[in-house]
């Protein structure tokens, strides 16, 4: 017994090797040995192992990696892991977060010269044939995450998070080239684990009794993390709590205390976030798009440019382990080095003069407190009427006097509400800074009350059409079809389908960023006008032809909406198929009609248009591929 190196108790999937095979699930007695990892039948009464059902050499191991559970999969199958080899990968759920941890550090740590290390991986599960992460329905696809390598993949030196074959970059001192960043991602960490050390980023005021109060740069230990948006913590009084952790960052680097640093911040977010504040000198620093690197994003107004452009230069090391800048000045730290810069250019365009900080305004939670979602109404204060839906009046207002929210009064009758009671506490675990956030819901009174995130510029179909201030720039367009994009990517990773995407179900916030809202609502719109597909209300105008001609919703129906509402962006508003009814748009959509190029499209941004609107569903992109492409194009124009 003394050569195993740790035993558990796991569910194993069984591994569906052949399309057909079923997908079953089995309590196994697993074994890891300095050799194999190895699992038996066992008798539970007696607690006795049995016959051996099968192993994996440790040699051949080629990528282990957490595996997000599907929607709505069982506790015992929240904590999922995947030992990837020759024959594909080995799905093992371990009971807590805990466990799986140990499992996995020790695994990546046993396999770490392996021959053929993956540095791609799929982050979900293959079921029936297709990977829920990027729906490919090959199973040797390669991944679509590139692997962290925090992990002890340390044999993959050549492992890079910069995709596409860009030219190399120039020696040090170096001003980091546009690259095109990773794909936005589900919010999972995979090196996350529980006890670790994180910084608050925000203040936070407890909204529930289970929650711990946040204060702002100081440290809390994390001690579970059951929920993917509401951790267990304790603050340095050892007292204890939920915490939002979307408000905390992992204290890995002493870092994360100084407001000039943005933890998890990509070069286009940087680059939106200082032409939003429009400060010559503005600046940031954000971990570089090489693993364990630091970059200075720079916003100027100088060199004639009358709007401004942000500049990017890689926190370089020497062989001593100093950082330095543009020009060879060194310093042991980087806050040495900052605080040089802020007083001295020395090679850049200019010094580094205001700090530009993404904490000023706190995220959106993920409910009002850790496990609320039913919200007491007579915590809200009702202050304007924002407009008229489907399912009713649109309200303003305030929870607790202080927090802003909208407020869907649901019209008696005009929804299914029991579903949609069941279904919004799924649609609560969903989180991504470009949807809106369902905050909880008042069910205890008719009628019925969702209280959502408040985004003050309203409608996007209103913003285009009367809201821009000025005309639209073409790099002011296509950020906001980015947003969509990466709100719509998130929703994708979750095998979640929109039905009703549109400009009129986008909003935009005071910062002009657009997020997706209503997603998967109306499935429980009660009225036929609406639902059925031949209804006055459907909305024909942003369907594609299985959905028109069978009903057949998927992720690439959204897609086509996609299509239909960049046309929308780029036309500012105009009403797609203008002259058509919604009897003659089935029939010439379906017989190859296709909406004509805005003329504030050029051919790139149409030809994304077209192939949305691809006759095969299949032939579509992704979100995902889309969301690069749209981020392609704007790292173009800048
Ligand atoms: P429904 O989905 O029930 O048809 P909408 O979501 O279209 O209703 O809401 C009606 C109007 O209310 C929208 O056009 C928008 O102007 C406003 N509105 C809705 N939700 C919000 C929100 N979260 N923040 C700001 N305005 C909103
Ligand atoms: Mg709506």
């Amino acid at each position: 017994m003394s050569d195993n190196i740790l035993e558990e108790i796991f569910i194993k999937r069984s591994q569906q090797k052949k399309k057909t095979s079923p997908l079953n699930y089995k309590e196994r007695w697993f074994v890891l040995t300095q050799e194999k990892i190895a699992y038996y039948d066992f008798d539970s009464d007696k607690g006795k192992r049995k016959g051996l059902k099968g192993s994996v050499d440790l040699e051949k191991i080629r990528c282990v990696e957490t595996v997000q559970p599907e929607i709505n999969s069982p506790q015992e199958r929240m904590y999922a892991f995947q030992i990837i080899y020759d024959e594909g990968p080995l799905y093992i759920f371990s009971k807590t977060e805990d466990v799986r941890a140990q499992w996995i550090k020790k695994l990546k740590e046993m396999v770490r010269f392996n021959k053929d290390l993956m540095q791609k991986y799929h982050p979900c599960f293959w079921v029936d044939g297709v990977w829920l992460c990027c729906q490919q329905e090959v199973k040797q696809a390669m991944g679509c995450k590139v692997l962290d390598n925090k992990n002890g993949f340390t044999s993959n030196l050549h492992l890079s998070r910069r995709r596409g074959s860009r030219k190399p970059l120039p020696p040090t001192p170096t001003e980091e080239k546009a690259v095109r960043p990773l794909p936005p991602q589900p919010p999972e960490a995979p090196s996350h684990s529980v006890g670790m050390t994180v910084i608050a980023e925000y203040n936070y005021t407890p909204m529930s009794p289970q929650d711990l109060e946040l204060r702002k740069d100081e440290e809390y230990t994390v001690l579970e993390m059951s929920d993917q948006n509401w951790w267990k913590a304790r603050d340095k009084n050892g007292k204890e709590g939920y915490i939002p952790c979307n408000y905390v960052v992992e204290a890995e680097h002493g870092l994360e205390k100084f407001d000039w640093y943005s933890k998890n911040m990509n070069r286009s977010q940087a680059e939106k976030l200082l032409k939003t504040e429009n400060k010559d000198g503005g600046f940031l620093i954000r971990d570089s798009s090489k693993a364990g690197k630091y970059t200075v994003s720079l916003f100027t107004k100088g060199g004639g440019e009358t709007s401004g452009s942000c500049r990017h230069y890689n926190i370089c090391t020497t062989a001593q382990g100093q950082f330095y800048l543009a020009e060879k000045h060194h310093f042991s730290s980087i806050p040495e080095l900052i605080n040089y810069h802020q007083h001295n250019a020395a090679g850049m365009v200019s010094r580094l003069k205001y700090i530009v900080s993404n904490r000023a305004r706190p995220p959106s939670t993920a409910g009002l407190g850790y496990g609320v979602w039913e919200i007491d109404p007579h915590c809200l204060t009702f202050i304007k009427e924002l407009g008229n839906g489907q399912f009713g009046v649109v309200k303003y207002g305030k929870w607790q006097g202080q927090h802003d929210v909208a407020i869907k009064m649901i019209k008696e009758g005009s929804m299914s509400e029991d579903d949609f009671i069941e279904e919004a506490k799924i649609m609560m675990k969903l989180r991504h800074e470009n949807l809106v956030q369902l905050y909880g819901v008042c069910t205890k009174q008719r009628p019925i009350y969702i209280v959502t995130e408040f985004l003050s510029n309203g409608c996007l179909l209103t913003y285009l059409r009367e809201g821009l201030k000025q005309h639209p720039t073409t790099v002011h367009l296509l950020e906001m079809c980015k947003d969509v994009s990466e709100g719509m990517a998130y929703l994708e990773s979750q095998q979640y389908i929109h039905r009703d995407l549109a400009a009129r179900n986008c909003l935009v916030d005071g910062n002009g960023t657009v997020k997706v809202t209503d997603f998967g609502l109306s499935r429980y719109v009660l009225d036929d006008e609406y639902t059925s597909s031949a209804g006055s209300k459907f909305p024909v105008r942003w369907s594609p032809p299985e959905v028109l001609l069978y009903c057949k919703f998927s992720s690439k129906s959204d897609i086509w909406a996609y299509g239909v509402l960049l046309w929308e962006v780029y036309t500012l508003g105009r009403l797609p198929y203008e002259r058509l009814n919604n009897t003659e748009i089935v029939d010439q959509v379906s017989r190859g009609l296709r909406l004509y190029r805005p003329q504030l499209a050029n051919e790139k941004v149409y030809s994304i248009m077209s192939r949305c609107w691809l006759e095969k569903a299949d032939d579509r992109p992704t979100f995902q591929e889309l969301a690069l492409t749209v981020q392609d194009l704007l790292y173009e124009l800048q």
